[in-house]
């Protein structure tokens, strides 16, 4: 029927949601928690973190990380889909944005399975390299700020090990990395998409969910 990706609108969108999603009640409460935040844009969609959830569960994910949290929900999702003893190392520099999520966390039973840090993400990621966790993780979560995509990426491929899987939110940035850049955060997200293009270490597919989703797995 179609030999390109459908556009949506909102009554297809809606159908979508509606029966692609099963959330936890926790995943619910939290989407309505954020709902009413300025900044609430920055959520992902519910259909993006149910897949993110089935990837987590196909890849047989233990350890995990993710770098920019906001309100907590994408890190419900991977952590509702890791085992009981899976983990999620969480990166954030916002105590605000990320103790929204914190009570979901609870209330679905995995806040034990989060490991939030409040710092720099690179500052994190380095920590982790110089500890010698290079190669100790199975999924990866990228959606920060977005001029700082490219160092996180070359950090988070170090601490992937081959044949795990990274995911990067925004890689379409609402449709302008189709046209010139007139802002950095376009131009970084640009150039970003270009290096995964032609980078040999990645498999690559570049989703046209939520506000664009490139999955990579390290080779
Ligand atoms: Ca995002």
């Amino acid at each position: 029927m179609s030999r390109r990706t459908l556009s949506l609108d909102d009554a297809l969108y809606d159908y979508v949601v509606r029966l692609g999603v099963r959330e936890h009640a926790a995943q619910l409460a939290l989407r309505a928690a954020t709902s009413s935040h300025p900044q609430a844009g920055m959520q992902i969609s519910p259909e993006q973190g149910q897949l993110m959830g089935l990837l987590v569960r196909l890849i047989g994910a233990r350890r995990c990380l993710e770098i920019g949290v906001f309100t907590g929900y994408s890190a419900l999702c991977v952590a509702l889909a890791l085992p009981t003893d899976g983990y999620l190392l969480a990166c954030d520099v916002s105590d605000e944005f990320t103790r929204v999520g914190k009570p979901h966390w609870q209330a679905a039973g995995v806040a034990q399975k989060i490991d939030l840090r409040l710092a720099p993400a690179i500052d994190t990621l380095d920590a982790q390299l110089a500890e010698g966790a290079a190669g100790s993780f199975d999924f990866a979560f990228i959606d920060a700020d977005k001029t700082g995509y490219e160092a996180y990426y070359e950090r988070v491929l170090q601490l992937l090990h081959p044949g795990a899987l990274l995911a990067i939110d925004n890689v379409l940035w609402g449709g302008s990395v189709a046209h010139p850049a007139l802002d950095a955060d376009t131009l970084a997200l640009q150039q970003l998409n270009a290096k995964l293009h032609e980078d040999a270490r990645i498999d690559l597919a570049l989703l046209p969910i939520g506000d664009g989703l490139t999955l990579a797995r390290k080779r």
